[in-house]
């Protein structure tokens, strides 16, 4: 009994850390390890994400957003919280994470759209009083 890695294991556990240096996986990964269940560190790392990806796309997945969101969308409350969340996410692609740029965008765009809105409205008021005439 005793293979020397588990006596490195063994005394990862006693030092409470939470990996180990052993063997290098199959795959040729360092040797760090947990040594909660001896499991290549690096190898759980790229599988943990990467499974979350393949779950993302199966029709389950996506049968499950759709349901949540309609069911929790519903409430007004909530429906602003989903808002909340998207812009997040958008600012955070196409802004850097920069809120205060956004917002900024977002009133240039209120402006130029209002002041569109009241030129149109203006065209069409001369339009109704040359057609009076
Ligand atoms: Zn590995």
């Amino acid at each position: 009994m005793g293979r020397p890695r588990d006596k490195i294991r063994l005394a990862a556990m006693e030092r409470g850390d939470s990996t180990y240096m052993g063997n290098p996986c199959y795959k040729g990964h360092s040797g760090k390890r947990y040594t909660c269940g001896g499991h290549c560190y690096e190898c759980q790392q790229i599988k943990g994400p990467a499974l979350a990806a393949e779950y993302r796309k199966t029709p389950a997945w996506k049968a499950y957003q759709k349901e949540y969101r309609a069911k929790y969308g519903k409430d007004p409350k909530n429906k602003e919280r989903l808002r909340e969340i998207q812009v997040r996410w958008y600012v955070k692609k196409y802004y850097n994470g920069d809120m205060e740029h956004y917002l900024h965008v977002q009133e240039d765009k209120a402006e130029r759209r209002a002041e569109k809105a009241a030129h149109e409205a203006e065209v069409d008021f001369r339009r109704q009083l040359r057609k009076n005439r």
